[in-house]
């Protein structure tokens, strides 16, 4: 079996190849653990305890909304028409992938590492670009926690109106329920199948299943995304949203809007961490 350390030194990610970015010079492993801006990010990580804490928090509290909404639905699932839960799941899924798309993209094209947010969260955005392999070294609460963070006030809510709410209404809303059940289970879960999608060895059949059918993020599909200036397929839960996205220009036309407004250059921050290497190496 390989190791995590073999996959690394022999078997950088295959999109390492094409990315081209702005270190052209020669040697193995451009990008990866040995480039001074993932140390630097990496690093940055192990240092805010607090960030830690509230990744435990998040994934301890949806676990817990997820288990008891999941409950709820399968006690009713008798009454429901299957063709609604069926669209149901798959609007929640693609509802998840424009979400993961547009934070995704927010988080590349715009800000830094600095202040509360900039290290809190854009961080490991800018760590994904110059060591797109670190995330498969993630334990599952560094890799999830801020996804399943953001998941537990609306879940909360939901769960809140459905436990006390007149059980006529809470019947016809059933299919909204399913809607919002897996718009959670995706957003939660859409930065573990990021990383499944990053992860060419070792990876269990089912899984490869299901980003064989679409239903998560392919592979071949998400390597797009890690060619230089990265700035296409941003949606990570299902990919899907990305076919129309692309076609009508979505992410380039906004970022034009917003160059024009505010003046402010796409990817500054990102191409800024990705010429690191090239003083340090
Ligand atoms: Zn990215
Ligand atoms: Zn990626």
């Amino acid at each position: 079996m390989t190791t995590v350390d073999e996959y690394d030194a022999n078997n950088t990610m295959p999109e390492d190849d094409p990315n081209g970015n702005t270190n052209a010079a020669p040697g193995p492993n451009r990008w990866g653990k040995s480039h001074a801006g993932a140390q630097e990010l990496q690093k940055m990580y192990g240092e805010m305890r607090w960030k830690r804490r509230s990744e435990v928090f998040g994934i301890s509290a949806a676990i817990g909304t997820f288990v008891v909404q999941g409950a709820l639905l399968l006690s009713g699932i008798l009454t429901d028409i299957w063709w609604h839960i069926l669209v149901s799941l798959f609007l929640g899924a693609l509802a998840a992938d424009f979400i993961s798309g547009l934070v995704h993209w927010a988080a590349d094209t715009w800000g830094s590492v600095e202040g509360v947010i900039g290290k809190g969260f854009i961080r490991s955005f800018r760590e994904h670009h110059v060591d797109p392999v670190a995330i498969t070294r993630h334990d599952f609460i560094e890799c999830n926690g801020d996804n399943f963070l953001v998941t537990v006030p609306f879940m909360m809510t939901a769960l809140y109106l459905q436990l006390t709410g007149n059980e006529e209404t809470m019947r016809e809303w059933r299919p909204h329920t399913w809607f919002l059940f897996s718009l959670g289970i995706y957003v939660a879960m859409t930065n573990q199948i990021h990383k499944w999608s990053h992860t060419w060895t070792t990876l269990p059949r089912w899984v490869e299943f299901l980003q064989r059918t679409h239903i998560i993020l392919p592979r071949w599909h998400h390597k797009k995304h890690h060619i230089s200036p990265h700035a296409c397929n941003y949606c990570i839960t299902i990919g899907f949203m990305n076919y129309p996205l692309e076609v009508i220009r979505f992410w380039t036309i906004l970022e034009f809007i917003i160059t024009k407004i505010t003046g402010s250059i796409p990817r500054s921050d990102d191409m800024k961490w990705a010429e690191k290497t090239i003083h340090s190496e």
